[in-house]
């Protein structure tokens, strides 16, 4: 036997082990002791205080692509590194497969996060949301809603299922947001991800203060949170609400985000008989889902609704592939389904197995008969996969209201649509459901009638079978969390999960000074004209850079050699008389794609220069109507500047406005182009 490693909790900058002997966590196979945690005489609100005043003011000076390449060097890291945790997460139970969801499905959760934001967020330290609003007739006077990161510290309390991803889904939205964060894991689980702050730690990727991390209880922490900090929890709804109605969450407002128990269900449409590879499909994710983790994943398939003429054939489906579950040491070779998380653990799901029993009867396994391929099944917390039948489901309140968190799932019959979803619905709110149909309608009737009670929902079918990500698994650009029961918190959902640690302020103002609060111009702003704006690399060109051009009028041969060269030749441009009877137009009309290369012949500066390339134009919209012997002049103005990281270019926005000869707005859009920081280029 070896001795148990101590766990330490990183705060203040320093790894610190509890004062009092502590709690001896066992491998859940093995029974064997692996660590031992306590967090007795740690100064939590000093812990609060070394996040906010080390790492805040850090954090928010760098920009989201700073902070996004900070998440790739740390992801690329761990990453490389991932055996070692492999080896440890064995002690939790978890196969190679259960590992990888928690592992490399964490990690790859972080990459994929930061290359979201390279992507979709600007290189800026401030988020605009939405257009300017326009509050005064003469333009003086507009408003912008901005996002800037909360000065506080994410306080980040997990579950014990998922000890590496539930951190890295919530430390990376967060870190990006610009927020410092203090992580508190399940003890059960702890030392999984004790092993990986220090992994992270030593990296010295982060600055200091960005990532703390408690082994054991929090004490006091709650008593310290404030108006700008936030808590999220995942666990138990009756923990959960504990510390959702904590006096010093209420009193500050403080944001709390939670993802509590959830009675996820799975619905067989009726299309799907037995024969069908929509039935075999449902049959597959069902048995996945019980068994993967042990069933201990918040996603799990709990209720299993199938239609009534289906139900014998499901349950015999089932049953034969939940007996060919190999149960036991989850580093075998061969063994399908590791232990629950502890002994604890497995006595608490026999308990909720028999609080279902007053509503459904056991159909496949037996919750105190453990079958096991290794390991011993008195020392390890080995349980075999329970499959529960309800013959009258809307009786069957424990169904809808107990969570057993294990390898346990109850099937239920239904007649028509209308009962399948009233089934969902009696879930009272949870993270996903699954819908199996081949069927468009059912499809529809289904996610439609399911969708507000629920934060995902999946449909599988034939065509997705081979590249579904199936139901589940939380995906970093989806959103995670459900509402009612499930805690009515979200999490991840891409960009939306990294807005959850900032503020949206509504400023406003004149349009000069909403422009310097941004970094972007705004109609109303200062301009600069002088020297053509496409002459300027990065280092010289500024927001608010202007070209005003020289004019073009169109003519009826420029509108017909036009039409002959692209083959547009809609009558609109072409039919004098179908132009007038049309009811937008009083005569032929220019293309409005020749409207926006006549704007690209007046505003382009043809010598080799900073500007390396078009990406493309955003909102591009078609006013007013051009007629032949109209004049067309463009206003160019440099509008968001994107300089990127690690790279000799960055993004320029222009805001492109095309006018006619009475100064009205033609045509309007945003340009897209890469330009050089500095020009000449670099030789290479
Ligand atoms: P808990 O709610 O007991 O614990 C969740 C987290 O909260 C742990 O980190 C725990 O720490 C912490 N915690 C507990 N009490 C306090 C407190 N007073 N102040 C601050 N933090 C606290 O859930 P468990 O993980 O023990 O799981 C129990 C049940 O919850 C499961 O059987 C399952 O039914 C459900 N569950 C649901 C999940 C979901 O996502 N749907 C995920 C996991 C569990 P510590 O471990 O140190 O007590």
């Amino acid at each position: 036997m070896t001795t148990p490693r101590r766990l330490e909790s990183y705060v203040c900058g320093c790894w610190t082990p509890g004062s009092q002997p502590g709690q001896t966590l066992l491998d859940a196979a093995t029974g064997e002791p692996v660590a031992v945690i306590d967090s007795t005489g740690i100064d939590f609100a000093a812990a609060l205080a070394h996040g906010r005043e080390a790492a805040g003011p850090r954090l928010r000076a760098m920009s989201f692509h700073e902070r996004a390449g900070m998440l790739k060097a740390l992801g690329l890291a761990l990453m490389a590194q991932k055996e070692e945790f492999y080896a440890e997460s064995l002690h939790t139970g978890a196969t190679r497969t259960d590992g990888w969801v928690d592992i490399e499905g964490g990690i790859g959760t972080m990459l994929t996060f930061a290359s979201k934001a390279r992507r979709e967020l600007p290189n800026a330290r401030v988020l605009t949301d939405g257009d300017v609003e326009p509050l005064s007739k003469d333009g003086s006077f507009s408003a912008q809603h901005i996002l800037t990161p909360l000065h506080g510290v994410a306080v980040h309390i997990n579950a014990f299922n998922f000890p590496i991803w539930g951190m890295l889904e919530k430390i990376a939205p967060t870190l990006l947001a610009g927020m410092p964060c203090l992580v508190k894991p399940a003890s059960q689980t702890a030392y999984l991800t004790e092993l990986m702050v220090r992994r992270i730690v030593e990296t010295g990727i982060l600055p200091e203060g960005a990532l703390q991390l408690i082994c054991g209880s929090v004490g006091d922490l709650l008593d310290h949170v404030t108006e700008q900090d936030a808590v999220t929890f995942t666990g138990s709804a009756w923990t959960g609400r504990k510390l959702k109605t904590h006096p010093a969450v209420i009193a500050n407002s403080v944001r709390f985000t939670m993802e509590a128990d959830s009675l996820n269900a799975a619905i067989l449409g009726p299309d799907a008989v037995a024969g069908t590879p929509e039935f075999d499909l449902f049959v597959r994710e069902v048995a996945r889902e019980m068994t993967v983790k042990a069933g201990q994943k918040c996603t799990a398939i709990r209720r299993v609704i199938a239609p009534r003429a289906q139900v014998d054939a499901l349950v015999a489906a089932l049953d034969e592939r939940l007996g060919k579950t190999a149960v036991g040491l989850p580093g075998d070779e061969g063994v399908r389904m590791g232990p629950l998380a502890s002994l604890d653990q497995r006595e608490e799901v026999r308990e909720r197995i028999r609080d279902l029993q007053a509503a459904a009867e056991i159909v496949a396994g037996d919750p105190d008969a453990v079958r096991v391929t290794s390991g011993d099944a008195a020392r390890g917390a080995f349980l075999n996969p329970v499959l529960m039948y309800a013959a009258k489901p809307f009786a069957a309140g424990a169904v809808h209201e107990v969570e057993a968190f294990g390898p346990v799932s109850t099937v239920m019959p239904y007649d028509d649509l209308d009962e399948a979803v009233a089934l969902a619905r009696m879930g009272r709110g949870s993270l996903v459901t699954s819908v199996f149909t081949d069927d468009p309608k059912v499809a529809e009737e289904l996610v439609l009638g399911t969708a507000p009670w629920h934060g995902r929902v999946l449909i599988g079918n034939r065509a997705s079978a081979k590249s579904s990500t199936g139901h589940g698994s939380p995906l970093a650009p989806l959103v995670h969390g459900g509402p009612g029961r499930a805690g009515g918190g979200e999490e991840m959902g891409g960009i939306r999960g990294v807005k959850h640690y900032m503020q949206r302020t509504a400023v406003q103002g004149a349009p000069r000074l909403l422009s310097a609060v941004t970094g972007r111009w705004i109609p109303g702003a200062d301009v600069r004209q002088g020297e053509h704006p496409f002459r300027k690399s990065l280092a010289e060109l500024r927001i608010g850079d202007q070209l005003v051009t020289a004019t073009r009028t169109v003519t009826r041969e420029d509108v017909e050699h036009f039409a002959h060269f692209t083959g547009d030749t809609f009558y609109a441009h072409m039919d004098e008389a179908a132009a007038k009877a049309n009811p937008f137009f009083d005569d032929r009309v220019a293309h409005g794609y020749l409207i926006a290369s006549f704007a690209a012949g007046l505003f382009v500066e043809p010598n080799p220069g900073p500007v390396l390339a078009n990406y493309g134009v955003d909102n591009l919209r078609f006013l007013t109507p051009v007629y032949f012997g109209d004049t067309l002049q463009v206003r160019l103005t440099c509008k968001e500047i994107n300089p990127r990281e690690n790279a000799g270019h960055g993004e320029v926005r222009w805001d492109c406005q095309v006018t006619n000869q009475k100064g009205e707005v033609v045509a309007q859009y945003d340009v897209l182009t890469m330009v050089a920081k500095e020009w000449p280029l670099a030789q290479a």
